[in-house]
């Protein structure tokens, strides 16, 4: 039997199965992949793409990811902080057009002041987003960094129900490589056990085509999502930011290749976590302009249209070549639904869109870390 074939069908793929399907190459087998992720997709989480408006809510951050463009070191950057009533307005234009749920993200802040501006911003948020067509109110996520469990535990009684919190690497040596001596994969690993104590649906991911990374370590990182209370999965690109101490730091793998192992990322995470929520993510539009799209053909389900208001999006640069940096969010309303359904797919309008994976795994007894 034909051995591809085999793998795609395998209820539970071991590390060489991640990594032979990782580095498929070809055409014809990359679209095999991809038609089976399809398959899967379908079948585990449904054919509709869930939209989570993002608002980039300030880049002040006391970290120093070497690769990160908001990063404390770089005193290049403006910073800034919205306002409450921005961040309302951003909220109740989310609810208006159907989104259904909001991302708040920012830099790292372990300050009493932000902890309780985010809780004050929850709470108004999931009072005040009930409408007719969304009677259930917006579902909040939190992407906010590393927190205590008692800071996870406050946002979460607030009214936030699921939180984004990338691994960045599962290896040890790369991790120690692109972040600052104080910032340990340990720590990082501790918050998540402290999200899902907190009760929140987790979110990880990873960057892909880190300088010195291997297609076995993206192996490692995907056994990680599957043995681990993980619901969602965002993964990108790692992007050169100029003003980090990763800007001039090489990308090992020309740009069609380092897109399409992103590509292939998607498609065997959905193989080997099915019912997961994957996003399709900015970094892949960073790429090549209908990533996103792509992202979707190859086994993703959700979307992020940011809805940062324009004047504050040039300070969250993250990485070189963001997109949408002055496009309103009416603007990219549009344009975003015509890139998902140009890939015959149609937005789950009002909805929160949650996993199946958490559900089950509640239900299995595996809530906790
Ligand atoms: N401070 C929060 C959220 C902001 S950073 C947090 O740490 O979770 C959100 C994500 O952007 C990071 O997890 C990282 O994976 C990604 N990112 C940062 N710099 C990047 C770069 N240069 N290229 C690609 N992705 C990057």
């Amino acid at each position: 039997m034909d051995p591809l074939n085999t793998v795609l069908h395998k209820e539970h793929l071991t590390r060489e199965d991640l990594v032979l399907l990782l580095g498929l190459r070809t055409p014809s087998d990359t679209a095999r992949l991809r038609a089976r992720a399809v398959d899967v997709m379908r079948a585990q989480v449904g054919d509709s793409v869930f939209y989570r408006g993002i608002i980039e809510l300030s880049n002040i951050c006391a970290c120093d990811c070497n690769y990160c463009g908001i990063r404390a070191g770089n005193a290049k950057v403006e910073r800034f902080t919205l306002t409450e009533q921005e961040v309302m307005d951003g909220a109740r234009w989310c609810a208006q057009a159907g989104y259904g749920s909001l991302v708040l993200q920012a830099g790292e802040r372990g300050d009493a002041g932000f902890r309780d501006f985010i809780s004050h911003l929850v709470r108004r948020i999931r009072a005040e987003s009930v409408l007719a067509d969304l009677p259930q109110g917006l579902g909040i996520t939190l992407s906010l960094g590393e927190q205590p469990l008692e800071t996870y535990r406050q946002w979460h009684e607030a009214g936030a129900h699921r939180y984004l919190l990338r691994i960045e690497t599962t290896d040890p040596g790369l991790f120690a490589t692109i972040h600052p001596p104080a910032q340990t994969l340990a720590a990082r690993k501790q918050a998540l056990a402290d999200l899902a104590e907190a009760g929140f649906l987790v979110g990880t991911g990873v960057m892909i085509g880190i300088p010195g990374q291997t297609l076995q370590m993206l192996a490692d990182d995907i056994l990680f999502f599957r043995d681990h209370p993980i619901d969602m999965v965002g993964m990108g690109p790692w992007l050169p930011h100029l003003d980090t101490p990763m800007g001039d730091w090489v990308q090992p793998l020309p740009e069609a290749d380092q897109l399409q192992l992103c590509l292939n990322m998607i498609a065997t995470v959905r193989l080997a976590c099915p019912d997961v929520n994957i996003a399709a993510t900015t970094a892949l539009q960073a790429m090549v302009p209908d990533g996103r799209e792509r992202g979707l053909s190859y086994g993703a389900n959700v979307t992020m249209p940011n809805l940062t208001p324009v004047h504050a999006r040039g300070n969250y640069k993250l990485y070189e070549g963001k997109p949408c940096m002055d496009e309103a969010r009416e603007e990219c309303r549009g344009c975003l639904m015509g890139r998902v359904e140009s890939v015959g797919r149609t937005v789950a309008l009002n909805q929160w869109g949650d996993p199946p994976a958490y559900a089950r795994r509640v239900g299995e007894g595996k809530g906790h870390w």
